[in-house]
Formats: C-alpha cells, structure tokens, sequence
C-alpha cells in the first residue's frame, strides 16, 4: 500500500518536470499520464469513486478551451504546499485538478447556494442534452433554468457543444478575439 505522502511526492515531481511555460493542455496531459501510471497505488476504489478512470482518458483537446490559461509553476507550488492525509483525498486533488480543465464554467451564479459558478455538463445517455450544475452544493438544472434531476454519471460538455449551444458567445472573457463568432443575421431584425 503506497503512503499518501509518498503518492503525493511523485505526483509534484511529475509536474516539476514540466517545463515552466508548459500551457494547460501539458499540464492536464502530464497529470492523466500520472494517473493511468499510479492507478494501483491510488486503488480501484478512489479511482473509481471520483471518476479517475474515465477522467484520465478524455480526449483533452476535445474539452479544453483553447483561451485556457494556466500557470503550471504556480498550481505546482500550490499543489506541493498540499499534505493530503490519505490516498483519497490525493485522488480527490488530482481528480478537482483535471476536472477544472475539463469543465466550462458559464460565468452564471448557483442560484441555490452563490457559492461558485455553474458548470456545463452533459446528461448521461442522452447524446447532448446540457445540464448546469453546480460542484459546490449538487445543484443541477436543465438549460431552461428548471431544477435538474437526473442519474448521476453527468460528463463535462465538448467544447463543439459548447460551440453548438452559443454558450461561449456568452462569455466573452473566456473566448479570444479571433474565436468570436461573428454577430448571425438571423438574429437581427432588419
Ligand atoms: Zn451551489
């Protein structure tokens, strides 16, 4: 059984091997790499329970919003400032870590608690229906603003869907000049 401590250790000296001006997609890759290497040291349980498996082999340009911006030394230093008292909570970080790359967020309050932004998901089994969800409290709603409750197993949304619902015209901030899409007419009365 590998000790928490020891786990940690060679997650941070993974990523100190990451050149300094890595961008987030070396930095998400060296992550899932260290996941599917450590899999057995962190145990079927936690890998399982905070989704670590499927995490670790998402196709990450395909979620990955091209204006993410990242500074791998700064998460690095955040990270080995961590002493996570057990395996789980080390899967807990890693799986937080990757998931903040993976997932969008709308730049839309919880409306059930404010404590963070909600983050687009996708329904599990139905293709591409959206659901908003908050990591926060578990708050959950449809792209109607109705209460969402559905099984669990939601997945973070591809940044096509993104794209395919106008979310990221939503969010100028997020979206660099050149991605904007232009204004479309058939929105424009006249
Ligand atoms: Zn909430």
């Amino acid at each position: 059984m590998t000790s928490p401590k020891k786990l940690w250790s060679s997650l941070i000296d993974r990523l100190r091997k990451l050149p300094d001006g890595s961008n987030a997609r070396e930095y998400g890759l060296a992550l899932m790499e260290w996941v599917k290497e450590n899999r057995t040291n962190i145990g079927a349980e936690p890998v399982a329970r905070f989704g670590l498996d499927w995490l670790s082999t998402l196709p990450l340009e395909e979620y990955l919003l091209e204006s993410q911006d990242l500074s791998v030394p700064n998460e690095r230093e955040i990270l080995a400032r961590q002493k996570p008292s057990s395996v789980e909570v080390v899967a807990m970080l890693v799986r937080d870590q990757i998931w903040e790359l993976v997932t969008f967020k709308t730049q839309t309050e919880c409306p059930n608690c404010g404590g963070d932004e909600l983050r687009v998901l996708t329904e599990p089994g139905s293709g591409d229906r959206l659901v908003f969800a908050c990591d926060s409290c578990g708050w959950a709603q449809d792209e109607y603003a109705k209460p969402w409750q559905g099984p669990p197993g939601c997945r973070p949304a591809k940044v096509s869907s993104l794209r395919e619902h106008r979310l990221l015209s939503w969010t100028p901030a997020q979206v660099g000049p050149e991605e904007q899409e232009p204004n479309r007419t058939s929105d424009v009365d006249g």
